[in-house]
């Protein structure tokens, strides 16, 4: 942890600092007067806030600066200690949002829901920006795989979390061919040969292949959703399951999510 990271300018003799971070917009709620408290993760992994005045006219620029997920330069004003800092600019650097792509915008909604409750005030984890704008840039890149670019997001943020074992080997008796049969709690992912689950209720044939190829590549190659691929939809739903009941539950994005598509 280092505390207030970030390009720092005194302001006079008052404590007050003006603070610099190339940061990704989490979210903003709606605040005072037409302000918003914006919450960012910063590019070393940290959770911010600030409060966003209501402008008198505020510009196209300075709006889509709040959208989630939007990569920008964000100052803050305030002491170093005190609970809620103003935002005084915002420059957008780079918008993954691609006009007129609902499910694109829907998925960067749930990323950046899932982003705002991992990222700890106070604590530093850089893996969760280079995980953030890497799904940025490939949501840019191929909006139609928004789908798959969340279950790639999903995946990864249980690892940071510590949730998630490596596939290679099963966690019980170490095998690492037999096909995966179940995800344990205590013991990770084990295998058919040890574990003797209903067929019914056993991990698809296909699945460790499946979070093999999640591990190997980056963001802009996760595996494109396929309805038909019944490892790839047994491990995102689990996968998915573990994540949220971890972050309390219900997201409320992810609802809007699976109205709409
Ligand atoms: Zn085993």
């Amino acid at each position: 942890m280092r505390p207030g990271s970030g390009l720092a300018v005194e302001c006079g003799q008052t404590g007050r600092v003006i603070r610099t971070h190339a940061a990704i917009v989490l979210k903003a709620v709606p605040y005072a007067e037409g302000g918003a408290v914006v919450s960012f993760v910063s590019e070393h992994g940290e959770r911010l806030t600030g409060v966003a005045k209501g402008v008198k006219k505020p510009t196209s620029k300075w709006v889509a600066a709040f959208e989630p997920m939007s990569m920008v330069r964000v100052s803050f004003f305030g002491k170093e200690q005190a609970e809620l800092k103003r935002v005084t600019r915002c420059e957008l650097a780079f918008s993954p949002l691609t006009l007129g792509h609902l499910e694109s915008s829907l998925v960067m909604a749930c990323l950046a829901d899932l982003f705002d409750r991992v990222a700890r005030e106070g604590i530093e984890d850089d893996r969760l920006y280079r995980l953030l704008s890497a799904c940025g840039r490939a949501l840019k890149a191929d909006p139609d795989n928004a789908l798959g670019i969340l279950a790639y997001a999903e995946h990864w943020l249980l690892h940071c979390m510590g949730l998630l074992p490596h596939p290679r080997a099963c966690g019980r008796c170490g095998n690492e061919a037999a096909p995966l049969a179940l995800l344990s709690p205590d013991e990770g992912w084990c295998c058919l040969t040890c574990t003797p689950v209903d067929p019914a209720e056993a991990l698809p044939p296909g699945s460790r292949e499946y979070l093999r190829r999640l591990r190997a590549g980056g963001a802009e190659v996760a595996p494109k959703g396929d309805p038909a691929d019944a490892a790839q939809r047994a491990v995102t739903a689990l996968l998915r399951a573990r994540l949220l009941q971890e972050l309390g539950g219900r997201l409320r994005s992810y609802e809007v999510l699976w109205r709409t598509v």
